[in-house]
């Protein structure tokens, strides 16, 4: 338990935020609760004596002055689909949850500045939905799209398949709306590409997991949206040869790809048993696969020529062993729908021990042959689960329990497995946590890796902008 346990929340303060947010605003019957207070992956189980929903930034505001007030601490929420804990309130009931979930409004689009302005609890899938609506693309997108918010996506800084290409969210942020820590409201939602009037305040906000001030709008960049996709999979001997393939496709097509997936034996044998309608992708199994693709905004690109071009030259050169290149959109959904399984047959499989860390692309090979190897002299029967976006140097490295251990026994385990894995990706240059952030499932490792200097400016940035300590405490940084 970190430090002493925080006072219970008055019931003054419930009875004030019941007035000013209303039944619907304010949920406090234990049974409505109780999805707010457990972490996607049931790692957490906290207490709140109450849930916030408000409908309006003045809403937010006006809560987030009301617990400065009584000293209560704030944990802000989108859709709870964090892998790291950081949206679950403690075990000790002192805290508020403040959800966004209500605030999922589309509030403009401008199409020739090519920018949308949301509010933090917009699904994710809405967003792209609304941008598709005029003929532009928004790019982010992850496994969670269908239930995560556009507000936790940026205040995890998310990353997903379309990096490579786009960015990380935060690349995508133009302006942010944000209720600081004592209830004022930072309005940044400006649509500038081009502001270079002293520090990018937003900047700070973004991948800071609601320890710095609750998200409640953003103006978001839009892209034209591609005419034509190719998808195709790939079979490889190794690691080594996935990074060779993405060098030369990146090369051959001037740039064009957008997604570049990795995935090992292990991912796609589990995933094709245990997720119904998921058939195996190439003919004989593989080592190693590799799902590529090209989009082009242009109406006529050859994009599938130049892929097969490309791919022809690589299994001329040995670079890989066989590939299916879709012939229509129903087949690239496919192939993309083989890899969103594999989380999800990783789950079904009695889940275990993630890892989600980036190193330079070119040190991806070396990082998975090390890691395995020394995971394995540790325990032999390991399944590892090597995949995820390898065009951006990040590998889900996932050691997931070996049917007939003891299940409990291998969990009690996570620790050194943690080590050996961390200790591997920083030996050349990595991150622990390339896209998940750190929440409270992290925070350990995230001070064992992290430079001192590094945790001391954040410590002082978090006083300046949170000093009572009230967002999201026991987040990121320790208590
Ligand atoms: P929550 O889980 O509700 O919150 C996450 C953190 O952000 C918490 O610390 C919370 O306090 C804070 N927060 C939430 N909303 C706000 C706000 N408005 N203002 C301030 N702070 C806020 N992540 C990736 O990066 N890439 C992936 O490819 C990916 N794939 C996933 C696949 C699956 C199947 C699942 C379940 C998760 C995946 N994730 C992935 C993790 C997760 O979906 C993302 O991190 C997502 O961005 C979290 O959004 P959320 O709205 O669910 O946030
Ligand atoms: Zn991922």
């Amino acid at each position: 338990m970190d430090q002493g346990v925080p006072k219970p929340v008055p019931d003054a303060l419930l009875a004030r935020l019941m007035a000013a947010l209303g039944p619907k605003g304010c949920v406090t019957d234990a049974g409505e609760i109780a999805p707010f207070v457990v972490d996607e992956r049931k790692l957490y189980r906290g207490r709140t004596p109450a849930v916030l929903r408000p409908a309006s930034t003045a809403e937010v505001a006006e809560a987030v002055r009301l617990c400065a007030q009584a000293r209560v601490a704030i944990v802000p929420q989108g859709g709870n689909t964090g892998l790291c804990g950081g949206a679950t309130p403690h075990e000790w009931n002192a805290e508020i949850v403040l959800n966004l979930g209500r605030m999922n409004r589309v509030r403009a689009l401008d199409a020739l500045n090519y920018t949308i302005t949301v509010e933090a609890g917009c699904i994710l899938a809405q967003v792209q939905a609304a941008a598709a609506d005029a003929d532009r693309l928004f790019p982010l997108s992850l496994g969670a799209e269908g239930s995560c918010q556009i507000g936790g996506n940026l205040a995890t800084n998310a990353g997903g398949v379309a990096v490579l290409r786009y960015g990380n969210a935060r690349d995508l942020v133009l302006g942010l709306e944000v209720v600081l820590a004592d209830g004022r409201v930072l309005d940044g939602l400006t649509g500038l590409r081009k502001d270079n009037t002293g520090y990018d305040l937003k900047q700070l906000f973004l991948g800071s997991e609601g320890t710095l001030g609750i998200i409640t709008a953003a103006v978001l960049k839009l892209f034209p949206r591609p005419r034509e996709q190719t998808t195709a999979i790939c079979a490889l001997e190794g690691p080594e040869q996935a990074v060779e393939l993405l060098a030369r496709v990146r090369a051959d097509s001037g740039d064009m790809i957008t997604g570049f997936e990795l995935m090992n034996r292990q991912c796609i044998a589990l995933a094709t048993a245990r997720v119904p309608g998921v058939p195996e992708p190439l003919a004989s199994p593989a080592p190693y696969y590799v799902l590529v693709e090209l989009s082009s905004a242009a109406s006529a690109s050859l994009l599938k020529e130049t892929l097969e071009a490309s791919l022809g030259a690589a299994l001329e050169a040995g670079t890989i062993t066989d590939a299916a290149i879709a012939s229509n959109q129903a087949q690239g959904r496919a192939m993309w729908r083989l890899r969103e399984a594999i989380p999800e047959s990783q789950k079904i499989a009695g889940g275990g021990i993630k890892h989600d860390v980036s190193v330079p692309v070119s040190a991806v090979p070396a990082f998975i042959r090390e890691a395995e190897l020394r995971v394995r002299a540790e325990l032999p029967a390991m399944r590892v689960f090597a995949f995820g976006h390898v065009g951006d140097g990040n590998v889900h490295f996932n050691l997931v329990w070996p049917e007939g251990e003891d299940r409990e026994a291998f969990l009690a385990r996570w620790p050194q497995f943690n080590r050996i894995v961390h200790d591997v990706a920083a030996g050349f240059g990595g991150s622990i946590s390339a896209e998940h952030g750190i929440g409270r499932l992290k925070r350990e490792e995230f001070l064992r890796y992290a430079q001192p200097i590094e945790v001391e400016m954040m410590k002082r940035i978090k006083a300046a902008l949170d000093p009572l300590g009230l967002m999201n405490p026991g987040k990121v940084l320790p208590d």
